[in-house]
């Protein structure tokens, strides 16, 4: 399905001025004939006034539908590269001169109020669902790993158009339904990408097992060679389980008979090994 064109217009009204207040209220009437709810707010510390052309042809993207707002495709009369994010009716709140009245608008087509007619929501994802065909409730979210029960209403496919009715809850013959789905997929997954982060759930928490049993292994026959070997070192070794090596004098470097006592037998111990010494250098294997 193609972009959605239409025009784009600004406005911008001193209401202390009769004429402005007049046209002000024309706009409203008109605008709420259209259907158009007017969103006002400050538009993130910016302005929905968008007024250097007071009207300019945009065209609309249909990948991710709302029922108020639109995003634009990149608009060749403003030179710029992105889109716009685009109100069916705009206005900018809490000006300090409450006299101005500013903002844009669109021409809402019958595309328009089509696409959003025959679009079909999830609540919860935002997945859409067009065609002759489409399920009750949304299938791309069901395993998701934030989807609780409770929230299991707002799978209920609906018209973008209607978005903002409240959800209706599940009737008892739907939560029979969806509830044995639902568990089903957030065991095994019942999307790809569900079932790719299961599988890779399985492969992390077995790599995270497999690496615990082996430092915890190390470990012991490092501290159980010394115990038999050179007790009096025990204390001045660590095991280091993300390089997984052993340290000689990691609290005081070695020297003298201690150095020379371990050089002699360390051949023969389980692991690799890094020894710190007093002068300065570290002898490994
Ligand atoms: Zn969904």
């Amino acid at each position: 399905m193609n972009n959605l064109k239409t025009v784009l217009h600004c406005y911008y009204f001193n209401t202390a001025k009769a004429a402005d207040r007049e046209a002000w209220s024309t706009l409203q009437r008109e605008r709420e004939a259209a259907g158009a709810r007017m969103f006002s707010t400050h538009g993130g510390g910016g302005s929905h006034y968008l007024g250097y052309y007071p009207s300019v042809p945009v065209e609309l993207e249909i990948g991710h539908l709302f029922n108020d707002q639109w995003n634009t495709a990149p608009i060749p009369a403003l030179k710029a590269d992105r889109g716009l994010r685009v109100f069916d009716f705009a206005h900018d709140a809490c000006l300090p001169n409450r006299n101005i009245q500013r903002g844009h608008w669109l021409e809402i087509t019958d595309e328009m109020r089509a696409v959003r007619r025959d679009t079909l929501k999830c609540g919860y994802c935002g997945a859409h669902y067009r065609g002759p065909e489409y399920p009750a409730f949304c299938t791309s979210c069901l395993d998701s790993a934030y989807l609780k029960a409770e929230d299991l209403r707002l799978l209920r496919l609906r018209p973008v158009a209607d978005s903002r009715l409240p959800f209706e809850p599940l009737t008892a013959a739907e939560s029979a339904m969806l509830m044995p789905r639902y568990r089903e997929a957030q065991l095994h997954g019942s999307t790809e990408r569900g079932r790719k982060r299961l599988a890779k759930a399985r492969l992390d928490v077995g790599a995270t097992y497999a690496a615990a049993i082996r430092n915890a292994e190390a470990e012991r026959a490092g501290a159980t060679w010394i115990m038999d070997n050179l007790p009096g070192l025990l204390e001045n070794w660590i095991y280091y389980s993300h390089t997984g090596r052993h340290c000689f004098g990691w609290r005081k470097p070695l020297d003298g008979d201690v150095l020379s006592a371990l050089l002699d037998r360390v051949s023969e111990f389980p692991g690799s090994y890094d020894i710190k010494c007093a002068d300065g250098r570290t002898l490994s294997n």
